[in-house]
């Protein structure tokens, strides 16, 4: 079967490797969609996604649905046949923040397509794979398996919105229209926010963000007046731009909240905190989720969310190459998508 691997930077290839069985609660699964996150582009652009550095070849990959092959012994959940979404997240469930409802900050966590600890955990991009049981989530309804790929992403905007405060009546900035950026506007309107501003450097990711319910959108490089005034109960940072966090503090109204989502690179920066005393901001970080990824599911399920403006193109998993450049220029894409053949 085909194996997509990144052995360093700007090394991705792609290997024949063994089909792998799956053994008690097991469940072996045929790739349906793979989703190439800003992680995927970090790891292969860079060989490091922030202060994860690819230290051996890492399968990426981590937002997935897929179809059921095979199911190992003692496995109820799914069966044959269902497609599902697959969680990447691989939690403990003993440790303390597990035991509190945080998995995502869980002591021992295995996050598939992860570099973050080593051996690192393999990704999804490959023809077959094997997950627990507890990681698959079938998914009766009539939707694509690109959508249900979509869990994954849809689940960090919810757990951003989730560790923000109540956002019914709030304006809301989100800076960043990437995939997660639309999504938080999404998963925003969800929550009742009264007015949603999405601001960007590039001119598609905020078409897109309109098309998925922005109110106002921003050229954050020729419209710089407007994030100078304090005019925001809640920002969510997603760009992982250094400036536009700045933007996020000079435009937060006194008592706003900011949440941190996007991977800020991974070097000191120079940082007015005084803000954060003087205007009383709260200012919280957001990583990756925990139940959210049921809400997300559900979502994605009952059709109260359309990811399909966000999907913009899907690669047979040969040509990964060519999907992570599509992927990576935010001119012509949003969301790519490898898929089996
Ligand atoms: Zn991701
Ligand atoms: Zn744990």
């Amino acid at each position: 079967m085909l194996t997509c691997r990144i052995h360093a930077k700007e090394d991705l290839r792609i290997e024949d490797s063994a089909l792998p069985e799956a053994g008690p609660g097991q469940v072996l699964i045929r790739l349906g969609a793979g989703g190439i996150c800003g992680s995927d582009l970090h790891y292969y652009y860079e060989g490091r996604n922030g202060s994860f550095v690819v230290r051996e070849p890492l399968i990426p990959g981590h937002e997935a649905s897929g179809v059921v092959a095979k199911v190992g012994p003692g496995v109820t959940r799914v069966k044959p046949g269902d497609r599902i979404a697959v969680s990447p997240s691989h939690a403990c469930g003993q440790c303390d923040y597990c035991r509190e409802g945080r998995e995502q900050l869980c002591r021992n966590m295995r996050f598939l397509g992860s570099a973050s600890i080593y051996p690192h955990v393999q990704g999804m991009f490959c023809e077959y794979f094997v997950m627990g049981e507890r990681q698959c989530y079938p998914v009766a309804a009539d939707i694509s398996l690109g959508e249900i790929a979509f869990a994954e992403p849809l689940a960090v905007a919810l757990h951003a919105v989730n560790r923000g405060p109540e956002l019914l009546g709030k304006s809301v900035l989100i800076t960043g229209a990437g995939t997660i950026g639309c999504l938080t506007v999404i998963a925003a309107r969800l929550a009742g926010a009264r007015h949603v501003a999405v601001s960007d450097i590039l001119d598609r990711p905020l078409a897109t963000a309109r098309q998925v319910g922005a109110d106002r959108t921003i050229r954050a490089d020729r419209e710089p007046d407007a994030l100078a005034a304090p005019q925001y109960d809640v920002s969510f940072e997603v760009s992982g731009s250094f400036a536009a966090l700045k933007s996020c503090v000079a435009a937060a109204k006194r008592g706003g909240t900011i949440v941190q989502v996007g991977t800020i690179p991974h070097e000191p920066m120079p940082f007015v905190v005084n803000d954060v005393m003087a205007k009383e901001l709260d200012l919280k970080g957001a990583f990756r989720w925990g139940i959210e990824f049921d809400w997300a599911v559900d979502y994605l399920s009952s059709r109260r969310v359309d990811v399909k403006p966000l999907l913009s193109g899907q690669f047979a998993l040969q040509d990964a190459v060519e999907a992570f450049a599509l992927a990576k220029d935010k001119t012509r894409s949003t969301k790519v998508q490898v898929v089996a053949a």
